[in-house]
């Protein structure tokens, strides 16, 4: 039972009749879960959020709708440092005002600038910062839009970045790092609690002076308390991945994140896309191949064309529990970013919703109550 957009109840209402104040809506036996939640997502439908434009937002959020996504957390790349002021800006601005139609809002992930050179992946280095009070003064001033902040825990050698970031109630996570073990561990120390798509663009086990050392990876693995995002586009990370790192960690720790890009749900046919703000002239371009985006020269992944839901059905054709494998792309998910009222089928929680019939594929998508799909 829906009522101002909130679950109020859930009860057998069988003998339950429309009225004037009730209206029925069968699902006929489909299954529903909570609408996805996507915490790394760049964008899709042709639009980047680094576009920063309300266009960009309408259609990147209206992309991840018709894929069964709720709610979003806007990713930035690292880019020039007023480009990212910008994005945040449009995102405050777009957080402020209604939308019908598109996932809500919930907030933005800075994926960068204080990443590692060798590790910053498809990124473009020239915009590489390193932390010091000054340089990330501008992500605390930020605080009340700013969710997640990646960055290479080795940068912050003595973790008074993660510290502070921590206590603004930013949720720091590690990735694009080139580290060692233990130059990553004052971060963990000071309140790094979360992994950006573990195992892609992130340091592991190697070999020092004949010696086997771990990694980000591993330690991330190893340490309790710390939760993952994961590429389950079977492209990124196999199936088998998949089901090492949910084995590791357990459903309860792991969001698969779509990570899509601007090219996601569009034409793969040679054309490039940027990667990034289409405003930015020294962008990198991105090319769509056999279901991959790749830096245009061919040498890196660069993304993902893969919605979330996609990648929850990769789960579960890879034998993860369904539950589990839901879970992953929703209550997970919300959890991380610290949201209570979205991303679960119970009561009190918003009544944003997925309809999906017996092969999990998605008939409808409830927004508010509202039937928007
Ligand atoms: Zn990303």
């Amino acid at each position: 039972m829906i009522q101002n957009g909130i679950i109020a109840d859930i009860s057998d209402i069988a003998g339950f009749e429309a009225s004037e104040y009730a209206k029925v809506y069968d699902m006929k036996g489909n299954y529903v879960s909570a609408g996805f939640v996507d915490i790394h997502t760049h964008g899709g439908g042709g639009a980047d959020f680094m576009d920063a434009t309300d266009d960009a937002f309408d259609t990147a959020l209206g992309y991840q709708l018709e894929n069964g996504v709720t709610g979003v957390v806007a990713t930035s790349l690292t880019a020039a440092y007023e480009d990212i002021c910008c994005f945040m800006d449009k995102a405050r601005e777009y957080m402020e005002v209604p939308h019908t139609k598109k996932s809500k809002l919930l907030g933005v992930h800075l994926e960068g600038p204080f990443i590692s050179v060798k590790g910053c992946g498809a990124q473009n280095p020239k915009y590489l910062m390193n932390p010091n009070k000054d340089s990330y003064s501008f992500i605390i001033k930020n605080r009340d839009i700013i969710k997640i902040v990646t960055i290479a825990p080795e940068l912050d050698t003595d973790g008074s970045m993660t510290r502070e970031l921590t206590e603004n109630g930013i949720l720091v996570s590690g990735g694009h790092d080139d580290g060692a073990y233990p130059e990553f561990v004052p971060a963990f120390k000071s309140g790094l609690k979360h992994m950006t798509h573990i195992y892609c663009a992130m340091s592991g086990f190697g070999t020092k002076a004949g010696v086997r050392e771990i990694g980000l990876r591993e330690y991330g693995l190893m340490t309790d308390n710390v939760t993952c995002e994961i590429i389950a586009d079977n492209i990124h990370i196999t199936p088998e991945m998949a089901r090492f790192i949910l084995k590791y960690k357990g459903a309860d720790n792991v969001a698969v994140v779509s990570d899509s890009l601007r090219c996601a749900g569009m034409p793969a046919d040679g054309r490039l896309y940027n990667l990034g703000s289409k405003y930015d002239s020294a962008s990198l371009k991105v090319k769509v191949s056999d279901g991959i985006a790749m830096l245009a020269d061919g040498s890196k992944f660069a993304g993902s064309i893969t919605s979330v839901h996609k990648m929850v059905k990769n789960l579960i054709n890879a034998g993860i529990p369904v539950v589990d494998a839901f879970k992953t792309g929703t209550s997970v998910p919300a959890r991380i970013i610290g949201e209570k009222k979205i991303g679960s089928v119970k009561k009190g929680f918003a009544a944003d919703l997925c309809e999906l019939n017996e092969n999990f594929d998605i008939v409808s998508v409830f927004l508010d109550g509202k039937k928007v799909k």
